[in-house]
């Protein structure tokens, strides 16, 4: 496939330390003309070390000179002309720096003021008959351009586009337009392409100095289009090639076990299930199952939104594994949530003969002792459990596959030291967050995602309302009619960023305020992140049995709790929240039979707030809802600022270039896939690199 050998050392060279440029690798930036010692120390704090940092070094905006006509320029546009200075310049001081330089040119048929605001220096310059190409703000009204910049003689001397970059200090645009544009000249005939050649030529990519040329000093805009279209489809697909070159090694590399469950057996428990499986149900179900049956180890997240019905289908291929004589294992980040899976499996699998235990912090010492000796001896079949299941004295005999539910809430280290219990036990991680498929397959990159899409038949889309928060009143009103036939209700507090203290007060003064009002009536309860953990399980487990009808909370409340009863939720400031978030928030409720309310109380500021709010009440999907999320705020801010295992891409979109991402990925993975790749020493490199980056414990590549 790779037609040439020089190609291949290329892109193990970028796999090694993401180098497109080779030779220039080490040649420092001082050997550019007129970067002395003062200048490389601001360009090594930009992160420019040597040649080939600076060239890589992407211009973040461009200035515009493309000549435009006056007369189709809106009121308030930036605008380019080219013009004949008509009249001497007039210049008003104002205080000792400030000035206004006025002329009169002539720019095609109209006449039309130019004005400048601290350049008088300009006023020699300015003489009537000199040509210039000047840029600024039209105004329609007064004929008037209020200048930005200014160049002398005529368009035809200046490109169409300039480029702008982040700087430090004193270092100015012009000055390092000229370091790049010589740093360009010396490299062009040492330029080695990245890229294979024909993948360029499938897709009519530039190469890479042409492309290198386009980003930083277009000829025009078409220049520049394609210079991007370039670097968007070179960062997607080095970045996929990292990826899917890392997936094969472990997979090959690791040896996990192939669990050879009963499909017979395991039949009759699907059957045996008080309902039928949705589609996608069905069809994750038997991803799990192939992932089972390979020698290979699964890495695999399983996405549903709440509500969509992941236990059963963890039940299935814990179940799976028991008929191959394996343990199983599920991890769960409450005891509340362990409780709860706990009766739901011995429920299903009771019946089948399979012993199903529970271990959390609350179990007591003489039952966790016979438990952690039935596990060792392999009687236990299956375990759940919360951290528990991770201490050091628990041992397993023969643990197969684990489970970890609402996987966000664990470690890497614990997951880690739960799986590391077992051989290569088969892992697969659940949670309830729908992620946009780019970055799913972006910052999970590494893992197979399985995807439930569906929801079980007969359930009541919850009806979503937006309210001003002047109708609070009206909310409380909806709230008590549903407390009057015997439901309960959330009530969530306002978020406010940076302070968990302001955070715990508003939860407080609500809390105050509703007790008040339901004094005698109904009981209100209290959660928020300042609760001693046990406190917060108790007021869970208070709710679940009903103790408590209105249950005022910060965002902490849990994950994945089951409350059937609970058909009411009122969100404070809606408007704070992201979309993800207020869709985890919503799938409290509507999880029985009821039709459920939530109630949105905002006054959003921002158009993108009305959005949301709109986008919430429109509908109950949460992948659309990711997808929108995602929209709106940009991935970064998707998965919360810290822990986004996103790369940093220079050009690349995740948002709007998601075809490319597609294609790139694809591309990536049949390559990986091509014997030649993986011939010669390129594999021992990998699995170095592999043991570095921790893949082969089965972490994040980050
Ligand atoms: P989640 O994906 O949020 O963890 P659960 O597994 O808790 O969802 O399932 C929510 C509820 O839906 C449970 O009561 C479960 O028994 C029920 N359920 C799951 N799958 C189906 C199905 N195919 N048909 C009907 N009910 C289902
Ligand atoms: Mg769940």
């Amino acid at each position: 496939m790779l037609q040439h050998q020089r190609e291949k050392q290329l892109l193990q060279k970028y796999l090694e330390r993401e180098v497109v440029v080779e030779q220039m690798e080490l040649e420092p930036v001082s050997n550019i003309k007129g970067v002395g010692k003062e200048t490389a120390e601001l360009l090594r704090e930009m992160g420019i070390n040597n040649i080939h940092d600076l060239i890589m070094y992407f211009p973040y905006r461009y200035e515009d000179f493309r000549l435009k006509d006056l007369a189709e320029t809106p009121h308030n546009e930036q605008v380019t002309i080219e013009a004949r200075v008509e009249s001497m310049p007039t210049v008003f001081f104002m205080g000792r720096k400030k000035s206004r330089l006025q002329i009169s040119v002539l720019a095609g048929r109209h006449i039309v003021k130019v004005v400048f605001f601290n350049q008088h220096y300009l006023r020699e310059k300015l003489i009537p008959g000199t040509i210039i190409t000047v840029s600024g703000k039209w105004d329609r009204g007064r004929q008037t351009i209020t200048a930005t910049s200014v160049k002398f003689g005529s368009k035809d001397d200046i490109q169409d586009f300039e480029p702008v970059y982040s700087l430090r200090g004193s270092l100015h645009q012009n000055k390092f337009r000229k370091f790049m544009r010589q740093a360009l000249d010396m490299t062009k005939e040492e330029l080695n392409d990245c890229l294979p050649r024909f993948l360029r030529e499938q897709y009519k990519l530039l190469p890479i100095d042409e492309a290198l040329e386009g980003i930083h000093f277009p000829k025009d805009s078409n220049h520049l289009k394609q210079a991007r279209r370039r670097f968007v489809y070179e960062e997607l697909f080095l970045f996929q090639l990292r990826i899917q070159a890392l997936r094969k090694a472990r997979k090959e590399h690791e040896k996990g076990i192939a669990i050879q469950y009963d499909l017979q057996k395991l039949k009759e428990f699907i059957n045996q299930i008080p309902f039928d499986l949705t589609n996608a149900q069905k069809r994750v179900v038997n991803e799990i199952c192939r992932d089972l049956k390979l020698p290979y180890r699964m890495n695999r997240l399983l996405q549903g939104d709440v509500g969509s019905g992941k236990t059963v289908v963890a039940a299935i291929g814990l179940y799976a594994c028991v008929t191959a004589g394996f343990q199983g294992a599920l991890m769960a980040p409450t005891e509340i949530l362990a409780e709860q899976h706990m009766a739901s499996l011995e429920s299903w699998l009771k019946p089948f003969g399979v012993r199903v235990a529970l271990l959390t912090g609350s179990t007591k010492a003489k039952e966790r002792k016979m438990i952690l000796e039935e596990l060792e001896k392999g009687d236990i079949q299956i375990i759940i459990g919360t951290h528990a299941l991770i201490q050091p004295d628990v041992t397993f005999h023969n643990l197969g596959f684990v489970i970890t539910d609402e996987q966000h809430r664990f470690g890497v280290e614990q997951r880690r030291i739960l799986r590391d219990k077992g051989m290569h036990p088969d892992v697969l991680f659940m949670t309830a967050t729908p992620i946009p498929r780019t970055l799913a397959i972006t910052a999970f990159g590494e893992m197979d995602v399985s995807i439930i899409d569906e929801m079980p038949a007969g359930r009541k889309e919850i009806e979503t309302h937006w309210l001003k928060k002047e109708q609070l009143n009206a909310s409380l009103v909806k709230m008590e009619s549903e407390l009057k036939k015997g439901r309960q209700a959330y009530v969530i507090c306002p978020l406010i960023e940076e302070s968990e203290k302001i955070d715990v007060q508003n939860a407080v003064e609500v809390y105050e305020q509703l007790r008040t009002i339901f004094q005698g009536r109904y009981t209100v309860g209290l959660m928020h992140g300042k609760l001693h953990p046990d406190e917060k399980e108790q007021v869970m487990r208070d709710f679940k049995e009903g103790k408590i009808h209105v249950l005022v909370s910060t965002t902490v409340v849990e994950v994945g709790v089951n409350v059937p009863n609970a058909s009411f939720m009122l969100i404070y400031d809606a408007d704070r929240f992201g979309l993800a978030q207020l869709h985890q928030l919503r799938g409290r409720v509507g999880r029985g039979e009821y039709q459920s309310y939530c109630i949105l109380l905002a006054n959003p500021k921002t158009d993108e707030g009305i959005e949301r709010m709109r986008s919430m009440t429109e509908t109950n999907d949460g992948f659309r809802l990711a997808e929108k999320d995602l929209e709106l705020r940009g991935p970064g801010d998707f998965f919360g600022k810290k822990q986004s295992g996103l790369p940093n891409f220079k050009v690349a979109d995740l948002v709007h270039d998601y075809r490319v991402l597609e294609v790139a990925r694809q591309d990536a993975i049949k390559l990986v896939n091509d014997e030649g790749f993986w011939q010669d020493n390129q594999f021992k490199y990998l699995r170095e690199m592999l043991e570095k980056s921790g893949a082969l414990s089965g972490e994040r590549i980050d």
